[in-house]
């Protein structure tokens, strides 16, 4: 891939988010950049951890390989070392695409049920990506009402977020890792496709060992169980990264 990294970056990001920052290098095609920075609870908690932005580009550009490789869509066009990946520009649409495998985090804090407890079948959520209103569930209608998406595009997002669980979580468990849940978000590319886009990455997926049930992703900062790079490193391993 030619593409002259100094340069692009010199222009300065056309995005910068909590962990990542955006460049264009052309009409068609931008440069994510997957930084150090690890925020929790909408931004309230940070902190900086050595090596994570490379161990994200890594990881998230695999698991983007594994997705085309199973026919998957996704915005994804090659890794660059040590921390960008090339990518499709698309407009994303602002709902966050959670699927969950397993009772955790925010599902147990709101339902009863119990942390752990394995899910008949999957559950789709979907929630309006908006840190000034702390991410809210949406429903198909105020979905509708906010023009975020239209009914049928709702309805695809739905099949691609259960075709991307179907995967990944095969992909994981025969690595010895259980996909507890993720987060996933879409875009739209410049022919109206629906694609998967942004990253997937331990900061969004919930991942646990699956002998030991250690915990292997972001919860360990959210929680404060000790040192997360060393976690994103089995991942990284147990994927083929490293
Ligand atoms: P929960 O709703 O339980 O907090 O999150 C469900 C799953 O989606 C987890 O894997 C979590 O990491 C991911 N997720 C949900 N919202 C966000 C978010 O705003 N940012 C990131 N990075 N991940 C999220």
């Amino acid at each position: 891939m030619e593409i002259d990294v100094k340069e692009i970056i010199k222009k300065g990001p056309i995005y910068s988010g909590k962990a990542k920052s955006i460049y264009e290098i052309d009409e068609d095609r931008v440069l994510i950049e997957f930084r150090d920075d690890i925020t929790a609870g909408d931004g309230k908690k940070r902190d900086v951890k050595r090596g994570k932005g490379h161990l994200n580009a890594l990881i998230s550009s695999r698991l983007f390989e594994v997705l085309e490789e199973n026919g998957i869509p996704t915005h994804y066009l090659g890794y660059i070392e040590p921390v960008y990946m090339v990518a499709k520009r698309v407009d994303i649409i602002p709902i966050e695409v959670i699927v969950r495998n397993i009772a955790a985090g925010s599902l147990c804090k709101r339902y009863p049920f119990k942390e752990g407890e394995i899910l008949k079948r999957p559950i789709v959520q979907f929630d309006y990506k908006s840190d000034e209103y702390g991410d809210p569930m949406l429903n198909e209608d105020i979905a509708i009402a906010l023009g975020l998406a239209t009914e049928e595009e709702l309805k695809k997002m739905r099949e691609l977020a259960l075709r991307v669980n179907d995967v990944l979580r095969r992909f994981f468990d025969e690595r010895g890792i259980v996909l507890v849940d993720f987060k996933i978000e879409i875009g739209r590319t410049k022919d109206g496709e629906l694609v998967v886009a942004d990253e997937i990455s331990p900061d969004t997926m919930r991942l646990w060992d699956k002998e030991t049930m250690d915990i292997l992703d972001k919860d360990v900062f959210r929680k404060d169980l000790g040192d997360v790079v060393s976690k994103y490193e089995i991942v990284a391993r147990r994927i083929g990264c490293l």
